[in-house]
């Protein structure tokens, strides 16, 4: 597979090049040049998930990595159901949240994690990354143990849901956590910052692992495939799929399922007040505003780092534009959405109680909607049971973490002092 920088033609590499650097010149994000569909998508469908995912990662870099190698990975990684609950008529949950750490982010985390360690040249390198709460976690628990690889996660001091926290804070090892005194946006700008710094990007053998990693991207391609496996067969062209989004990795990962030949209808994008995407699609205007801090905190992103690769799809003839709708969904209505969720007899948390709402707003008749549950509710305990008013039982992971103590260092919103922090701590 040879991908280009989006910001620099003349930058190309392959796969295994692409997933070491993380971002390219100028932080360009690195894509495929091609993407060429699959064959028998009904053959497909009928597969297990696992053996589904394989074929789908050999066809896109069997090529490099062989085939072999392509099935490894993924056996490693994808050792967790994706179940399609039906929560009403014509309405259902992809979830996506019954892996270690009980969000979406496992999926790509741990594929990467693999593709990391497989084919790494043994020489230590550093995975510096920013979360807002679940990548932070799923990528703790990929790489935690994992020889020669140090994680360092920024996360905004005291914007994560405390269980959240626990859940990479408290890990130790190979894993290091740093609460920033700002929002997310400012802990992305620091990670970018570092990647320009070459005394640190090649000091400390820098690799990011947030969604702009393309082998999260392309883990993530499989489980649209999996919930279009789990419809009836005669809603399967129906599908209307409503992505909770933040910086778009899920997204544009449904996006490049279509491109292979899934038969997805459309999609719709919801967002929380952070609604750069959705106020973009409908005037053409790219204008963020400052990130405000929502009850669906994974998603207060305002400069979605995946948007590009979006465009790029576009560019290239493989998506048409038309059939992506923006929403964005206010506080009040995600709790009404929520409350809606639980008189259908499901509990749900604000991320996905948002895409449910669009979905609620936007299905016409003849289409079938899914929208992607990409958390357990238990992760948003307080705020779940805060909105719904019945407490939540903790699932086991859940409970394990939050007896144990965290281990983040705190640190002001300065880029030196993050610097420091590193050498200290790596060199
Ligand atoms: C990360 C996350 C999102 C947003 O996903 P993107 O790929 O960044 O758009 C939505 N919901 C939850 C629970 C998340 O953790």
């Amino acid at each position: 597979m040879e991908l280009v920088n989006l910001k620099d033609a003349s930058d190309t590499v392959s796969f295994a090049q692409a997933v070491k650097k993380g971002l390219g010149k100028h932080q360009g994000l690195y894509f495929p040049n091609d993407i060429k569909p699959m064959e028998n998508i009904n053959e497909l469908l009928a597969l297990p998930l696992a053996e589904r995912s394989t074929k789908i990662l050999q066809h896109l870099v069997g090529d490099e990595l062989g085939d072999e190698l392509v099935e490894t990975l993924i056996n490693s990684a994808f050792t967790f159901p994706a179940p399609l609950a039906k929560v009403k008529k014509d309405i259902y949950c992809l979830e996506l949240f019954h892996g270690p750490t009980l969000a979406f982010k496992d999926f790509g985390g741990r594929f990467m994690a693999q593709c990391l360690s497989s084919i790494s040249d043994g020489a230590p390198v550093t995975i510096l990354t920013a979360t807002s709460g679940d990548t932070g976690a799923a990528v703790a628990h990929a790489f935690h143990g994992i020889e020669n690889i140090n994680v360092v996660i920024l996360f905004p001091k005291g914007k994560i849901s405390p269980l959240q926290e626990k859940l990479f804070t408290t890990l130790g090892d190979n894993i290091h956590t740093v609460a920033v005194d700002a929002d997310f946006d400012a802990c992305q700008q620091l990670v970018k910052t570092a990647f320009d710094d070459p005394e640190v990007r090649e000091g400390l053998h820098l690799n990011s692992a947030n969604s702009i990693n393309i082998s999260r991207l392309l883990a993530q391609v499989c489980y649209y495939f999996e919930a279009v496996a789990q419809l009836p067969e005669e809603s399967r062209d129906k599908a209307v799929f409503s992505v909770p989004s933040g910086n778009f990795g899920n997204l544009t990962a449904g996006i490049i399922a279509k491109t292979l030949g899934l038969p997805i209808k459309r999609f719709i994008a919801g967002t929380n007040s952070n609604d750069t995407v959705p106020r973009y699609l409908s005037t053409g205007e790219w204008a963020p505003k400052p990130t405000v801090a929502t009850m669906s905190n994974a998603m207060d992103v305002s400069q979605p780092n995946n948007w590009p690769r979006i465009e790029a799809l576009v560019e290239q003839g493989y998506f048409d534009k038309a059939l992506l709708l923006g929403e964005a969904v206010d506080e009040e209505y995600t709790q009404v959405a929520m409350r809606q969720l639980l008189q259908e007899g499901y509990t749900s948390e604000p991320h996905a109680a948002i895409a449910y709402r669009c979905l609620t707003k936007q299905l016409q008749e003849d289409e079938v909607g899914v929208f992607l549950g990409t958390a357990h509710p238990a992760k948003f305990k307080e705020v779940v049971e805060n909105v719904l008013g019945q407490p939540l039982s903790l699932p086991k992971a859940l409970v394990d973490a939050s007896g144990k103590a965290s281990l983040e260092v705190e640190l002001p919103n300065d880029y030196e002092a993050l610097k420091q922090h590193m050498f200290a701590l790596l060199k």
